[in-house]
């Protein structure tokens, strides 16, 4: 359970740094797409994919869903449910899902294990609050 953990929390700061990129709505005009991170936990990854803010929001509405690159997926730990140009949706085991929902930067939750991911996510951007 300590890897899952691990590499949910890793995943989860790559959603956090990736919520800043979201909040810059004057940038997302037109359906242009923006660079977003590569949520995988593959260190170092930090590689871009391209998505319109709609194919970002698709991918926010659940808590276990992240977005990466074809084959960025860690074939023990997630499943791919969706595949596009571009870009895969994998979904985490519903085992991590409190860990999922308490680092959603969507979600009001606060509690250990969201401190910890935004923890991390100040290492991905130091510049993230
Ligand atoms: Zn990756």
């Amino acid at each position: 359970m300590d890897r899952a953990r691990d590499v949910g929390l890793i995943e989860a700061a790559f959603r956090i740094a990736n919520e800043r990129t979201a909040r810059w709505e004057e940038r997302h005009a037109d359906g242009r797409t923006e660079l977003y991170l590569c949520e995988c936990a593959e260190q170092p990854c930090r590689k871009r994919i391209e998505l319109t803010r709609e194919q970002y929001e698709e991918v926010r509405t659940d808590p276990r869903h992240f977005v990466v690159l074809p084959g960025h997926v860690i074939a023990d730990l997630e499943t791919v449910v969706g595949s596009f140009d571009g870009y895969e949706m994998i979904e985490k085991p519903s085992a991590l899902l409190q860990l999922l929902v308490e680092t959603d930067p969507r979600s009001a939750t606060s509690g250990p294990e969201a401190d910890a991911a935004r923890a991390l996510a100040h290492e991905i951007d130091p510049n993230l609050a």
